[in-house]
């Protein structure tokens, strides 16, 4: 379905169109039309989906239609990345209406505090915060939410599983309650159901579910540290001599050059090869020719290789990190065991990027064997979700104590493999980029993620230019 036939308003369409969205995606398509009707919403949809723009669109077409006096619009969000993201997204959107927007969220300096109690006092149209730093402000009496007509919750499970269950009760406390709720989620364990009966009226029950592994991959994990990680898939090759196919996905560019040269000047010398958007179509399609052709044993790719290539025989797909969302990690894993073929999918976690995987582990529905390397790998973090900033804690400002590491037996030295490599620039955790967060600054509506539901430019030359692609 288009975007014009969901009735949404001229300059929301014109923005649409500038950032090249072609076809709604299914969370967009059911939800769009139910909350531009002033439904409450119970969406089960994940990272991914294009779960964002199917709360924004409607929320700006219904300020744009009815007016706008002080803020009219909380989004409650688990973590500052995602304010951020929503943020920019909501300046997109918005380029052709005067919709003002912030994003409120801890861990910051005391002049962000001002600019956002400013942005509060004065009613910016549209709020995105994390719930902690919200009610921090709303206690101190200078916010006015009577005209909020609508409340989002984004992302409402983990921002339960962060300890925000009074946080957001608090916040409601200021909220009319007279408004339109949309309640987003990836989950919908109990706690999450009983939260949304609580809030919401009346709502329609929007289910997106994502597809799930082929029951021919085999899953395994390995908790690795960062410089673990390439001793690790040597290890995993060397175990494995008659593999002759593999993938090795990472989600940064930055990470492809040093992991390829890491192969080829390994003891076994591997036939490697990278491929990013970096590359020209017409080199990108030379290194898949020659992966096709069996001549090169390896290819490290980005994700941009992980929807749609179908390649026969890939013995094993190798996450070099944790992939952003489960549909980024289905994507990945689903390259090998094609067509009723038997395949293996090892993800490498390190300590950043546990919850991130228990998150995708909860949304596939199964647990992954976390194995143990060999004892000459020295000590390997342990497993725990809850302590990683994959978590997300640090929107809130909490205190998050390190991981433990588990030694094996007593032996620290290092692998054979230790030798020749060291591992690329370490990721995971990485502060997020606050690049174009200077919310009164409007940005231009922009070219986002690529989506398999389609952009109106199909020519892959054409994507965008950053390390995650
Ligand atoms: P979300 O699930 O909201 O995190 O969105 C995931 C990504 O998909 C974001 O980069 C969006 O900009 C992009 N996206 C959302 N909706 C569409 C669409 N209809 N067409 C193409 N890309 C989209």
């Amino acid at each position: 379905m288009t975007f014009d036939e969901l009735n949404i308003h001229e300059q929301l369409l014109e923005a649409i169109s500038y950032m090249n969205f072609e076809k709604a995606s299914p969370i967009q398509e059911q939800a769009i039309p139910v909350a531009i009707a002033g439904h409450d919403i119970l969406a089960c949809a994940q990272t991914g989906t294009g779960k964002t723009a199917a709360f924004v669109i409607p929320v700006l077409h219904d300020i744009v239609v009815n007016g706008q006096q002080g803020t009219t619009t909380v989004i409650l969000t688990p973590t500052r990345e995602l304010a951020i993201q929503i943020h920019q997204e909501i300046q997109g959107f918005s380029y052709f209406t005067d919709t003002s927007s912030k994003a409120i969220f801890g861990g910051d300096k005391g002049k962000d505090w001002d600019a956002q109690k400013r942005a509060l006092v004065e009613g910016t149209t549209i709020i995105i915060a994390t719930p902690g730093r919200l009610i921090a402000h709303l206690m101190l009496g200078y916010v006015n939410f009577k005209n909020v007509r609508h409340l989002i919750l984004d992302e409402a499970d983990r921002m339960l599983d962060m300890g925000f269950f009074d946080d957001i009760q608090r916040v409601l406390a200021y909220l009319p309650e007279d408004r339109q709720t949309l309640f987003f989620s990836a989950t919908m364990p109990p706690a999450i159901q009983s939260l949304a009966n609580k809030i919401l009226r009346n709502p329609q029950k929007i289910s997106i579910a994502i597809a799930k592994p082929a029951a021919g991959v085999t899953q395994k994990a390995y908790l690795t540290s960062n410089n673990q990680k390439v001793p690790a898939i040597l290890h995993i090759l060397e175990e494995n001599p008659d593999y002759d196919s593999v993938i090795i996905f990472t989600s940064k560019k930055s990470n492809i050059m040093p992991l390829v040269r890491a192969l080829r000047t390994s003891k076994e010398k591997f036939a490697v090869a990278g491929i990013s958007s970096d590359l020209e179509q017409n080199e990108r399609e030379e290194v898949l020719l020659q992966f096709k052709a069996k001549r090169l044993k390896i290819l490290v790719a980005t994700d941009v290789l992980s929807r749609g290539i179908d390649i026969k025989g890939i013995n094993v797909v190798i996450n070099y990190d944790v992939p952003g969302d489960a549909a980024d990690y289905v994507h990945r894993i689903g390259r090998t065991a094609r067509a009723d073929a038997k395949g293996e999918a090892i993800t490498l976690i390190n300590e950043a990027d546990m919850y991130k995987f228990s998150r995708i582990e909860s949304l596939i529905e199964k647990e992954v064997p976390k194995l143990p390397l060999p004892e000459e790998f020295g000590a390997q973090p342990v497993w725990n979700p809850k302590n990683s900033s994959s978590f997300g804690r640090s929107s809130s400002g909490r205190s998050r104590t390190k991981a433990p590491m588990r030694r094996n037996s007593g032996h620290d030295h290092k692998s054979k493999h230790h030798r020749n490599n060291s591992a690329p620039a370490a990721e995971g955790g990485e502060k997020p980029t606050e690049q174009g967060s200077s919310e009164e600054q409007k940005a231009k509506p922009k070219h986002n993620k690529r989506r398999f539901w389609g952009k109106k430019k199909a020519n892959t030359n054409t994507a965008p230019k950053n390390d995650n692609a």
